[in-house]
Parts: structure tokens; C-alpha cells; sequence
């Protein structure tokens, strides 16, 4: 087929690159010199690029061919490049910019989220108005940190005297009991629909290890939760719960086009959620791009194996659109 895929080394760039692999491509991974050793080992890897620093990544893209190289975003891209990388590579790139940058906006995204009709938990305006639990996160915040809880009106305004914020710089959410769930779809151009490929929940320090304190320790050392992922579990959901999640999907990727026309919102993305005691779904956050949850599935998941009858990960349905649209002769309509 002539093309390479590539991507940063990390997250969830083996998954990316065997699926890669498997489809007929020729695979890249842009590593640095620490960690090129471990990624040396895997066979369906062709080339791994030796860099000094992750940072190094757009300047070593420009060496590349331009006509022949395809790149797949994940979350280590803003990590390590910024939230203006996107733009800033001169390769064919998978996915849609423009969506992106609303999804980089909390505001912008709650209005498209908005849109599509998915019940999300209420935003306090003012810590006035606070009749329940709530739930502080402040805009820099990265994976969690710098989130904080309060059970009531009281606790909140002593947190947030303690916690000093300056005015618009973090929203006060109502928090949801429930349990938390991640639904990673997958749009496609090319067969025009969108698929469920998977679930998880993620395993989080240290909140998920707080309930293995036995409460009088808790109570001695007054630890706040943090939600550094660590890792993911699989879900299968409950069945009743899929055709909900179904059209959930297609709205949002339905509205996408309004909001980021002509495309909108394709390839990979996830809806993170909490499903709460009466199978409520709220939707908290939406990625628009593979989500490192998918490393669960890497053989494949219960819904890729409904839909497609075969071991097939997100990485590897990535590089299945994009075969499908080079046979089509429309690789440039999901390239950007
Ligand atoms: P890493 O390359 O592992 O440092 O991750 C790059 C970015 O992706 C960071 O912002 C991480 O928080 C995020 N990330 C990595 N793994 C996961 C995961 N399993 N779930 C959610 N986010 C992740
Ligand atoms: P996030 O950074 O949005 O992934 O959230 C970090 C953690 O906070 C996750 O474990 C979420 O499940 C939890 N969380 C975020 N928002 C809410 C909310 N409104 N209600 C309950 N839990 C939440």
C-alpha cells in the first residue's frame, strides 16, 4: 500500500501500530533514545525513530514524506507537544482539527454536548446557589489533579477559600453518584455509522485506593481524592444500556456537523460518563480521539467482535477506514 502509519511512543501506540500492521501499513514510531529499546522488541514495528525529547517531534515530522506518512493523534501529542500541535504538523493527519479545538474548550464542548439532547450534570454559576454535592475543577487541571469535593454549601466555601482559585478559572459541577464509564465509538466516513467498540472504567490513584483504608486511618490523615490513571478494567455493559449509548453516539456525532461542518466528528472518540442507580446516563467529557482505555482491547473487545466478526481493536479500525478509503480512492475526505 505504500503508506506509513505513525505515531508518538506512548499511550497507545502499540495498539495503533499493530492494528497498523495487520491492515498492510508500514509502522513508525517517534520515540526517544530512553524508552527506544522497549519499543525495538515488537516485530510489527518497522522503524522507531531515536529522538532527544518528545518536544523534538514536529521539527523531526518535517524530515518526513509528506505524500506517504499518516498520523494518528493520541492523548501524548497535548501532553508532550501542546494543545496547538494539531495544527502545526504538515503531515496527512487522521481526524477532524476543527473539532479538536471546540473539544480543547470546555465551554465550547458543553454547548455541542448541549446540543445533542445528553443529560449532563447541572453547572452551579455561583457557589450561592449550591442545594447538593458538588464537584470543583479548575481549567488546568491535568487528569484530575487539582479537583476537589464538597458535600455541601459550607464545606465548599471553606475549600474554596483554602484553595485560593481566581474567578473564572474553574467550574463548580454538580457530583453524580453513580459509577463511572467510558464508551469508546468509532464514526466512520467511509460506512457511514457509528460503532460501539468497547467500555472501561479507569483505576486511579489515589482514589481507588482509598476504600482499602480502613475509615479511622482516613479520618487520622484527612486525604483528599486524586484521579492519576494508573490504568483501565473492561466493562461489558448492561445490554439495555447499549442502544441508549447507541444513540447517544450518533447524536453527537450528528450535531458534530453543525458545530465543525462539513465533516464533524470522525474516527475514534469517547464519551466519558457516570451511570447512576436508575441507569441514568450523564455525560462528563467527550475525547475526540482513541482514548488509552482501548489498550483493554487490543485482541479486540465483545462489541468489535459482534460488529465485525473478528479480533479487531481501535487501532486497529483506525487503520481498517483508512485502507477502505485508499481502496475507495478517498483517503483525502478523513485526512486533514
Ligand atoms: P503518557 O504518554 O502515558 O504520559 O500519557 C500522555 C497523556 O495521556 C497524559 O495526559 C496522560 O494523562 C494520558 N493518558 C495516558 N494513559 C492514559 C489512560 N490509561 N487513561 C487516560 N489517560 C491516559
Ligand atoms: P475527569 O478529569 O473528567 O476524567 O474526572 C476525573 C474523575 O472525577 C473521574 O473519576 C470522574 O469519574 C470524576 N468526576 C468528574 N466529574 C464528576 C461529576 N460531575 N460527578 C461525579 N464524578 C465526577
Amino acid at each position: 500500500m505504500n503508506y506509513t502509519i505513525a505515531t508518538i511512543a506512548s499511550h497507545s501506540c502499540l495498539q495503533i501500530l499493530k492494528g497498523a500492521k495487520d491492515e498492510g501499513f508500514a509502522t513508525l514510531a517517534i520515540s526517544t533514545k530512553k524508552t527506544a529499546t522497549f519499543y525495538h522488541q515488537y516485530e510489527f514495528i518497522d522503524e522507531v525513530a531515536e529522538l532527544d525529547s518528545y518536544a523534538d517531534t514536529l521539527a523531526y515530522t518535517q524530515t518526513l514524506d509528506k505524500k506517504k506518512t499518516i498520523i494518528i493523534p493520541h492523548g501524548s501529542f497535548v501532553a508532550y507537544l501542546g494543545s496547538e500541535s494539531d495544527r502545526k504538523t504538515h503531515l496527512k493527519y487522521f481526524g477532524n482539527k476543527k473539532i479538536l479545538e471546540i473539544e480543547a474548550n470546555r465551554h465550547q464542548q458543553h454547548e455541542w454536548l448541549e446540543k445533542t439532547g445528553v443529560r449532563m450534570p447541572k453547572i452551579f454559576t455561583s457557589a450561592e446557589k449550591i442545594d447538593r454535592p458538588v464537584i470543583v475543577k479548575s481549567y488546568g487541571a491535568k487528569g484530575g489533579t487539582g479537583y476537589f469535593i464538597a458535600a455541601n454549601k459550607k464545606e465548599l466555601d471553606i475549600k474554596l477559600a483554602k484553595a485560593k482559585l481566581s474567578e473564572n478559572t474553574y467550574i463548580i459541577q454538580e457530583y453524580i453518584i453513580g459509577v463511572p464509564a467510558y464508551i469508546q465509538f468509532f464514526a466512520s466516513l467511509i460506512r457511514k455509522r457509528v460503532e460501539i467498540l468497547g467500555a472501561d472504567r479507569r483505576y486511579e490513584s489515589n482514589v481507588d485506593g482509598l476504600g482499602r483504608l480502613p475509615v479511622s486511618f482516613q479520618r487520622e490523615i484527612s486525604l483528599e481524592p486524586s484521579y492519576t490513571v494508573i490504568g483501565n478494567f473492561p466493562i461489558v455493559l448492561r445490554e439495555s444500556l447499549l442502544p441508549q449509548f447507541q444513540k447517544i453516539g450518533e447524536n453527537i456525532v450528528k450535531v458534530s456537523k453543525k458545530v465543525a461542518p462539513p465533516q464533524g466528528l470522525y474516527g475514534p472518540f469517547c464519551l466519558e460518563t457516570i451511570i447512576t442507580e436508575n441507569q441514568r446516563i450523564y455525560a462528563i467529557e467527550i475525547s475526540c480521539r482513541i482514548v488509552a482505555g482501548t489498550n483493554a482491547f487490543i485482541s479486540g473487545s465483545p462489541y468489535s467482535d459482534l460488529l465485525f466478526g473478528e479480533p479487531l481493536s481501535m487501532g486497529r479500525r483506525i487503520a481498517r477506514e483508512i485502507k477502505e478509503a485508499i481502496e475507495l480512492n478517498r483517503l483525502r475526505k478523513i485526512l486533514n
